[in-house]
């Protein structure tokens, strides 16, 4: 018997809530303080299921529709927007597109550890100098015996400190362009592969921001994801289904501040903090539709990459206008070191940014709109 949709979404949201309240809430100031997890925050995710969400049960997932993804991602980010694009980039952009594109073989070996969350993933496809415009990625392979040999730098890597398995990009020949790009998969292990620094960030602190390094990197041959030559699709397909995670953990945000911006506008007389309620409510409200459309659409098996566009485009938007609205509305409490609004507003700023930024939305959504 299936579970119906409304039972999963509300079920997972519950159990997230319950994760936050017992497990985040506790920490949240010193992981922003400290710009680190505490020691228990992994094994606790993992004990959680929702290291494995949506996963193939038969390689140690959970079952879990998209909706019930954004609903555990949103109400993860209410306490930690950190925490929750750690599960965000882990689930949808390092452990999905291994299940998507491998090989049975490959899906068998590696998800098991990533599902069961004894390791945690990471997607490396910036490059120092190179972000929206991927295609122009300069990390080099090479065939070497019956694998392949890596050499190239990776800048601002989520999670790749801590990451068993990163799924990473590099090409045969630049001149190629997306045409010389393939996928693979590499063991944190690997040698030759290192962290060469971890980057001291404004907001999300805590969530490893780093930049690694191949350095003459062997990876066997069957590190490699999908067909030669298809890792530039690969990885705007990752993308794709990452924007769905992190609309809804910008969402997430943008519920957390509207919160504050209210309380704030209940203890105080000053009608005109009315208002700036109100337009808080629209885009909460907006947003939230948006996320739930691109993740029923991605349930559906329908086409999503344009709701998917549009959720994160406006749900990353949303956030930080309402960071604004509660810092506003807070009055100059909110300018303290371990103020969560201040918190929330340097959290809010990275989700323009991350997963192809506002003007790569409009691109992509311009072009889906008009063909072309
Ligand atoms: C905290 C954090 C975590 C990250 N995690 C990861 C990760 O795990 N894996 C990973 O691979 N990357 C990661 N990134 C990198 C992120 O994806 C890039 O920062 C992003 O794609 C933008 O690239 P860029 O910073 O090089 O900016 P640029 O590409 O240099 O863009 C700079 C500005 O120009 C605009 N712009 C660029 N091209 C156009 C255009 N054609 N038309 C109009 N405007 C344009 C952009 O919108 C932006 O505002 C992370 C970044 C941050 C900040």
């Amino acid at each position: 018997m299936s579970v119906p949709a409304a039972a999963d979404v509300d079920g997972w949201r519950t159990r997230a809530a319950e994760f936050a309240r017992a497990h985040i809430e506790p920490h949240v100031v010193a992981i922003d303080h400290d710009d680190r997890f505490p020691d228990g925050l992994l094994p606790a995710l993992a004990q959680s299921k929702m290291m494995g969400l949506g996963l193939p049960t038969e390689v140690g997932g959970s079952p879990g529709s998209n909706r019930a993804i954004a609903a555990v991602l949103e109400e993860l980010a209410a306490s930690s927007a950190a925490v929750a694009t750690l599960l965000s980039v882990h689930l949808a952009v390092a452990a999905m597109p291994i299940v998507e594109f491998g090989s049975a073989e490959q899906v068998r070996m590696i998800v098991p550890p990533l599902a069961e969350g004894r390791r945690l993933g990471a997607f490396a496809l910036s490059e120092p100098g190179v972000g929206s415009d991927a295609a122009r990625l300069t990390c080099r392979y090479e065939r070497a015996g019956d694998g392949f040999r890596l050499n190239g730098s990776k800048m601002f890597i989520t999670n790749a400190a801590s990451a068993g398995t990163i799924l990473t990009f590099a090409t045969k020949d630049a001149s190629l362009g997306h045409r010389g790009i393939s996928a693979f998969v590499a063991a944190a292990t690997t040698p030759g592969l290192h962290v060469a620094q971890r980057l001291d960030k404004l907001g999300i602190r805590g969530s490893e921001t780093t930049e690694i390094v191949f350095d003459d990197a062997r990876l066997p041959a069957d590190s490699l994801l999908g067909a030669e030559g298809e890792g530039f699709s690969i990885a705007m397909a990752a993308l794709a289904g990452g924007r769905v995670g992190i609309a809804a953990c910008a969402l997430g945000v943008a519920r957390r501040a509207f919160e504050l911006a209210r309380e704030a506008a209940r203890a105080s007389p000053d009608d005109w903090k009315r208002t700036e309620v109100a337009r808080g409510y629209v885009d909460l409200e907006a947003a939230r539709a948006l996320v739930e459309r691109a993740a029923e659409l991605k349930d559906a098996g329908r086409p999503f990459v344009a709701a998917a566009s549009a959720a994160k485009l406006f749900a990353s938007q949303a956030a930080n206008r309402n960071a604004q609205r509660a810092f506003a509305l807070t009055g100059p409490a909110a300018g303290r070191a371990d103020a969560t609004v201040g918190r929330i507003l340097r959290d809010a700023r990275v989700f323009p940014i991350v997963e192809g930024s506002t003007e790569i939305q409009e691109l992509i959504l311009g072009r889906s709109i008009l063909g072309r």
